[in-house]
């Protein structure tokens, strides 16, 4: 149904009917938790007073807690017939179930519409009524734009939505309150959200896209601010395949994931900790492990997006093979999923400072302030001590350094005595693989890193074959070194 009636007019039947439907006593659409909030219902008054919600506010969705090879994929608003039956088509073309966050404005206009969406198998939530800016609302104004749109979606796919989102992603406290009032699971927001392009060639696009392939991702395109939206679902379903993830409906993804503690209830988040008294802190910088026998350590340097990661925990599964990870763990605070997923498939993860910055040339102080945020972003993600290793970015080190990062709890400072050379770009894989077997030798610690755009993940399966061919069992430093972390 495609009609030309004017918005006004629709919101104001649907403000009287809404009045008419509160001034119905008992009546079941109003009925749970937003029932007794709205004061005056049994007072048939021509609009409902509505109170202030006074219970805890809704949760809040940046993205869902999970290392599962899951994201979801969402839309904002409702284009127009043509466009909207055309993305649809080309879901269906690459079998991806989505979420639709419909405002109730367009909902009302076009029913057959929102119907056809359910009816493929996707998902509708809440864009609020007529996409206004929550921030500019007051309470019952809000209450009215999520409240209506629940109600019209509800009346037109008999399914009540359980997530809102606005228009640009922003909002309130009272936007959370009034979700919690309608009973539902939470606000949400964007992981990613795509906007326009600016002249990009294809395969700029699918770079772009893939970089914000993440676990757990929630990744936003509004059907009537990006032209020609239909167009994307093909570079969407390849980097997610290219990665090897799949889309799921938000509230599945949210089925799957779990909360996260407060960083303060996991325990040894304060194992490390500034501390200025550090001239006699002890400390042992391990190169290697003499007299181990035939092991030797890979670990790989810090961070990378899910493409380049995922490849690399992909290879070290497939030869059992497990490794230590140094974490640069502002990399880690923007994408956490990505941190305990290296920690779910068995490996080991570390501190490798938050920053990056060459140890030697920050004050004490300040070192110490960039390896403790990086200890607390990296055990907020994995949600548990890390391995309590520390390795200095570029491998530069001195007496004074070592003790400021050993009195901080970190008395072992994992360098390396292998390098793979792998962080330039133009290394080929057979200068890294090379570069590796020819150093390599009883309890070495191999320094490899996790970056984009170099041939680590290329060369990884010839290192891991020559190294083994050559009688080595693979640990991680943890196990070479023989003590338990
Ligand atoms: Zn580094």
């Amino acid at each position: 149904m495609s009609n030309k009636r004017g918005l006004f007019p629709i919101l104001l039947r649907l403000l009287l009917s809404a009045a008419a439907i509160a001034a119905l006593p008992g009546c079941s659409l109003l009925g749970g938790d937003g029932a007794s909030k709205v004061a005056g219902s049994e007072a048939a008054s021509a609009k409902p007073q509505v109170v202030r919600y006074d219970g805890e506010p809704s949760k809040e969705l940046p993205f869902v807690y999970t290392g599962r090879r899951e994201l979801a994929l969402t839309f904002n608003g409702l284009a127009d017939d043509k466009t909207l039956r055309a993305l649809l088509d080309e879901l269906d073309k690459y079998g991806i179930k989505a979420t639709f966050f419909v405002p109730g404005m367009r909902a009302a206009e076009e029913p057959d519409l929102v119907k056809e969406i359910v009816s493929r198998g996707h998902e509708i939530e809440n864009n609020t009524l007529s996409r206004l800016d929550m921030t500019k609302l007051n309470y019952e104004q809000i209450y009215n734009e999520i409240h209506l749109d629940n109600e019209i979606i509800e009346r037109e796919t008999g399914v009540r939505p359980s997530y809102v989102r606005t228009k640009s992603g922003d909002y309130n406290d009272d936007v959370r309150l009034v979700a919690a009032q309608e009973g539902m699971k939470a606000v949400v927001r964007s992981s990613f959200f795509l906007h326009n392009w600016n002249g990009q060639s294809e395969r700029e696009k699918l770079l772009y896209i893939r970089k914000h392939t993440t676990r757990g991702g929630i990744l936003t395109v509004d059907t009537e601010e990006l032209d020609d939206v239909a167009s994307v679902i093909p570079l969407f379903a390849e980097a997610a395949k290219e990665v090897g993830y799949r889309f799921v409906l938000l509230d599945e993804l949210v089925r799957h994931g779990s909360e996260r503690k407060p960083l303060e209830q996991i325990e040894g988040y304060d194992a490390i900790r500034m501390n200025a008294d550090y001239g006699n802190a002890k400390y042992d910088l391990i190169y290697n492990k003499p007299n181990a026998g035939k092991k030797i350590a890979l670990t790989f340097d810090d961070w990378g997006t899910d493409y380049t990661i995922t490849k690399i925990l992909d290879i070290l599964d497939k030869y059992r093979v497990k490794a230590t990870f140094f974490l640069r763990a502002n990399g880690v605070e923007a994408n956490p999923n990505l941190a305990r997923a290296i920690l779910d498939d068995g490996d080991e993860v570390a501190n490798h400072t938050y920053s990056h910055p060459v140890v030697t040339t920050l004050s004490p102080e300040r070192l110490q302030e960039d390896i403790l945020r990086a200890y607390r972003v990296i055990t907020e993600a994995i949600q548990e001590r890390p391995t309590m290793l520390f390795r200095p970015p570029t491998g530069k080190i001195d007496e004074t350094t070592a003790k400021v990062i050993a009195a901080m709890g970190y008395d072992k400072i994992a360098q390396y005595d292998v390098d793979s050379s792998d962080y330039l770009r133009d290394h080929t894989a057979k200068q890294i693989t090379d570069d590796v077997l020819s150093q390599a030798h009883d309890g070495s610690i191999v320094l490899m890193h996790m970056l984009d755009d170099t041939h680590t993940e290329e060369a990884l399966p010839a290192v891991i074959e020559g190294l083994e061919r050559k009688g080595y069992k693979l640990v991680t430093v943890t196990e070479l070194i023989g003590e338990k972390n």
